[in-house]
């Protein structure tokens, strides 16, 4: 194991987590297994958003190279299929070990890159692990059912991979998103090309070295890159039978439109805007410090990131409170220890996040806390913003109807439990809710009125366990089988049944029947 090797060696070394060096080279093609430099006339530079410096070029791969990409995943989809569940099995086994041990490296990837901090990074990592661990299962996940019709008779089904598959990934999750995806597809028996982001593709190429040290065989994981035409290979070639993505919802509305027209399956995590409810019966302490830590943290750019808190009745007298937690946030370098937020991923991103936060002041909300002077004096690049907390939105507000992912919480104060739900179900977006309270009655009757599919009580992110699926829905969703779990299984599979009938030898067969069978 290589990666591993040099990490290891350099552990003796270092008293922080490793910083990759200040050269920078072109990130690679992953194609049948090896490290390929791209031909590309194009690159888009991928910047560290704490400095500005370049880390590295992402090529636009070229067609050939795309195509290459889909043969050489086609080819070894004819081996891979026929492997043995328990030999994925022990690949997926083999592959948990060798992230686990590689997770610095993986993590110090993302900060450089993304930006957001190390020990954030680093849960990055460990809930793609997780789905990870979770597929070392996939010979219970594989299991099809089986009826004895009668004494010569049976039924049963079985669950076949699909062939090629592809994904297609954000920026903000740079582990955990590609390993929502190939691990599934693989364990499953299925090839796969993957498209990181092109803003931060340094840890899907760590993640291919690890599949290449573990023995996972060439062409079964791919990686090209690129941004538009890569998409549009990707979601159009007849060799690619399912596409997952995971992004905003423009790019996410064309692929999911693009592939299922090129008659692929298609799954598709789009947008969101996550609401908490705070109930005056709330533990007001755990409360304030989930909503601040989900709020803030990663800088705002999680897709179950909490935008909008809405406090009922008496606790609205708590959003000072709310405002002085944020305050003592640190935001800083994702190397720097303490650091609680880094920088966001571009300068336009912030830029965005900035006029939004104009808005809201122009539309007459209250800003109770402005990040946008914030100062990072290590960091003077940096696309750095505190944490902001606009209060009394209303729902017409620029602020609110728009997903800002920044670190941005919009508050809003309502009399009842029942305005808090309306609002919340009149969004269109439905990835996650949360209700903080001590009231079981209360928690009962959100949980079963609220139109979220990601639903926390007393919880602030409620992200599934991989051993259940990632199950945004409404706007935050297209397709109907979700992503990991037993859904991600089903995605990438599709089912075969066999109906078998094994004759005594002295079966009276000498006369053909012409109705159908019953
Ligand atoms: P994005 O949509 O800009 O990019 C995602 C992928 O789509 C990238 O690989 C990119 O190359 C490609 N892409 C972008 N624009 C395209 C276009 N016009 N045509 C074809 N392909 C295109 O998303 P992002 O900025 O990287 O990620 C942030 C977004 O992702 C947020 O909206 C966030 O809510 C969402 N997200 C959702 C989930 C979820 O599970 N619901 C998880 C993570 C992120």
């Amino acid at each position: 194991m290589k990666i591993l090797t040099l990490y290891k060696h350099a552990q003796h070394k270092l008293h922080r987590p490793p910083q990759l060096s200040r050269s920078f080279s072109t990130t690679k093609l992953f194609i049948n297994g090896e490290f390929i430099e791209s031909q590309a006339a194009d690159h888009i530079e991928v910047r560290n958003p704490a400095t500005q410096q370049v880390v590295t070029r992402v090529p636009k791969s070229t067609p050939q190279e795309l195509d290459e990409a889909a043969r050489s995943a086609s080819l070894a989809f004819r081996e891979w299929r026929r492997t043995s569940v328990l030999s994925r099995q022990r690949k997926m086994l083999d592959l948990q070990h060798a992230i686990r041990a590689n997770m610095d490296q993986l993590a110090s990837s993302i900060v450089n890159e993304q930006g957001k901090v190390f020990s954030d990074a680093k849960g990055d990592v460990m809930r793609g692990l997780q789905v990870v661990e979770d597929m070392a299962n996939i010979t219970h996940y594989m299991q099809g059912n089986k009826l004895e019709v009668s004494s010569d008779m049976d039924t049963y089904s079985v669950r076949e991979p699909l062939g090629v598959v592809a994904g297609i990934c954000p920026f903000n999750f740079p582990a955990m998103i590609p390993l929502w995806m190939f691990p599934v597809a693989l364990a499953t028996g299925n090839t796969c090309i993957l498209k990181p982001s092109e803003r931060d593709p340094g840890a899907a190429m760590l993640l291919a070295q690890l599949c290449n040290d573990v023995g996972i065989p060439p062409g079964v994981l791919n990686i090209v890159h690129g941004s538009h035409d890569t998409v549009n290979f990707l979601t159009s070639d007849s060799r690619i039978r399912a596409v997952s993505f995971v992004g905003g919802d423009k790019a996410g509305k064309y692929i999911y439109e693009r592939a299922t027209q090129h008659g692929k399956r298609c799954q598709a995590n789009l947008g969101a805007k996550n609401h908490a409810i705070v109930l005056p019966d709330a533990n007001k302490e755990h409360a304030l410090n989930a909503i601040s830590g989900a709020a803030f943290g990663a800088a705002g750019q999680r897709c179950m990131a909490l935008s909008v808190a809405i406090f009922v009745g008496k606790a609205q007298d708590w959003v000072p409170e709310l405002v002085t937690r944020a305050q003592q946030l640190r935001v800083d370098g994702g190397f720097e220890a303490d650091a609680d937020l880094g920088p966001m991923i571009t300068p336009e991103a912030l830029q965005r996040a900035k006029l939004l936060i104009q808005s809201a002041s122009d539309e007459g909300a209250r800003l109770l806390l402005d990040g946008r002077g914030v100062q990072v004096p290590k960091y003077p690049q940096g696309n750095f913003l505190g944490p902001t907390i606009i209060d009394q939105a209303t729902s017409q507000m620029q602020c609110y109807q728009e997903e800002i992912f920044g670190p941005v919480l919009t508050c809003i104060h309502v009399d009842t439990l029942d305005q808090a739900l309306d609002l919340i179900n009149s969004n269109r977006y439905g990835n996650g809710a949360s209700i903080f309270t001590r009231s079981g009655a209360s928690a009962r009757k959100f949980q079963s009125e609220v139109e979220a599919g990601q639903v926390g009580i007393n919880v602030p992110i409620p992200v599934p366990l991989p051993m259940f699926s990632f199950t945004g829905n409404k706007a935050s969703f297209l397709g109907d089988t979700n992503f990991y779990g037993r859904s991600g299984v089903n995605f990438y599979t599709q089912l075969k049944t066999v109906t078998s009938l094994w004759r005594k030898q002295d079966a009276d067969d000498r006369q053909a029947t012409v109705h159908m069978p019953t």
